[in-house]
């Protein structure tokens, strides 16, 4: 079978292994190669022609695609059901892309306050300075998004399961009001790949950063920006001049005339070719490879995920010495909902809780750990820990922590996929050092 016209599957768990790839054409490879080459050998001139002209799409520069990272890029768009990803060299750049790609200084976004710490530096400071401005809103509000929206919002964006708070974004409430307005959803779905499918609820474009669960071993730094292809951007053409109006860089080319015949491919195929030709923060084919091992094994990996950071966080309440305990199976009303509607694969595996001693007691818990590695990560198949307010969310204000959900109390937990009796006896005896 050759790797063109395969069969399509929708379950994950086989999509991560057959989608986009069958075997390697000249060797028969069946684990995709490393396609470590920075060009192509054209057919003859006609070939490159086309292939700049984007008439035929194929390998020119990979700065731009390659082989590796192809695969990489069918099977996460398989995963979520979106028709085509981008790999970045990491999850800032797919952020940065997803936004950059539809807007320029004087336009806006609407974003949740709940994003990570270096998301949210990016939008209040970096894209600021390139006159993007962003607009935070409480998501606990949809509604929220429709009052901070005016004719130059380009985009809604949200993480599906923001650390700390841990509550679910309400997806489908946010899309509907983008697809009423014309505005598309943008979700940073790192935290819950595969237990989370943003496209099923409306969301538009899904960024990753694949350091984390995608990966899955800490190996790696990287991203993917994937396109549900569900967006109207013809409807609301008015609104994106990026995509509606001739584009001087690529020939006047007006993306979504230009790549019609090709399918919804508008926003991905310009993320490609514009932004990844100018900026090039490209994923390296070494990195793609190490994140298709970790895709291959991503949905067994988050049911272990998820059923050890359940047990974490039952340990972890009326345990001496904790305040409170973080974990969406402890919600109620409203909250509670969202977490059974758009976790339906799990309830994700970050577990924060809250110690009596404040950020004295943080530190001896953290320094007391023996198996926990104490590091700047989630999403590792081994558990990990870390006291946000001192070290990511140290370059934020503290009222800028308090609304993403940090205080000096508060510590992070990742939950691996060792075995449980290991996790638990870990953290208590590092509980009882920090008592
Ligand atoms: N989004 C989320 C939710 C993250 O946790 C992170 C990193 O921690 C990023 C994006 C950025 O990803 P990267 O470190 O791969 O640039």
């Amino acid at each position: 079978m050759s790797n063109d016209n395969l069969p399509s599957y929708t379950n994950p768990e086989t999509v991560v292994l057959h989608s986009g790839y069958r075997s390697d054409p000249v060797t028969g490879a069946v684990a995709v190669p490393i396609y470590q080459t920075t060009s192509y050998q054209f057919n003859d001139t006609q070939h490159a022609e086309n292939l700049f002209a984007l008439k035929e799409l194929g390998n020119i520069y990979t700065r731009i695609m390659n082989p590796t990272c192809d695969v990489l890029e069918k099977r996460v768009a398989a995963m979520d059901g979106g028709v085509g990803a981008l790999a970045l060299s990491s999850g800032q750049a797919a952020s940065t892309f997803a936004i950059q790609n539809i807007a320029q200084a004087g336009d806006n976004v609407v974003s949740s306050t709940d994003l990570y710490g270096g998301t949210w530096n990016l939008f209040a400071n970096t894209l600021k300075t390139a006159g993007i401005e962003v607009r935070f809103v409480d998501p606990a509000d949809p509604e929220a998004f429709r009052r901070a929206s005016d004719d130059k919002t380009q985009a809604y964006y949200a993480e599906s399961l923001p650390n700390p708070k841990l509550q679910a974004f309400p997806i489908a409430e946010v899309a509907a009001i983008g697809e009423d307005l014309g505005i598309p959803l943008i979700v940073d779905n790192t935290a819950c790949p595969v237990i989370c499918r943003p496209f099923d609820h409306g969301a538009h474009i899904i960024v990753y950063s694949s350091t984390k669960y995608i990966g899955g071993h800490g190996t790696s730094i990287g991203g993917v920006l994937v396109d549900s292809g569900t967006f109207d951007w013809e409807k609301h053409q008015d609104r994106f001049p990026l995509l509606s109006e001739p584009d001087p860089s690529y020939h006047g080319a007006v993306w979504i005339e230009a790549v019609k015949p090709l399918g919804p491919i508008a926003y991905i195929l310009k993320a490609r070719v514009t932004l990844l030709r100018d900026l090039g923060s490209c994923m390296s084919p070494f990195n793609a490879f190490l994140f298709l091992q970790g895709l291959e094994s991503l949905p067994l990996r988050m049911e272990r995920h998820c059923e050890n950071a359940a047990k974490v966080a039952d340990y972890l309440t009326g345990r001496e010495g904790i305040t409170k305990v973080i974990y969406p199976s402890f919600f109620e009303g409203e909250e509670r909902r969202r977490a059974n509607t758009y976790m339906t694969g799990g309830l994700g595996a970050l577990v924060g809780f809250e110690l009596t001693g404040g950020r004295d007691a943080g530190r001896r818990f953290i320094d007391s750990l023996k198996m926990i590695y104490h590091v700047a990560n989630i999403g590792d198949a081994r558990t990990l820990a870390i006291h946000p307010a001192t070290t990511t969310h140290s370059q934020l204000s503290v009222e800028e922590q308090a609304a993403t959900g940090v205080n000096e109390n508060y510590v992070r937990l990742s939950i691996g996929i060792e075995h449980i009796d290991d996790i638990i006896a870990d953290l208590d005896q590092a509980l009882t050092a920090a008592m």
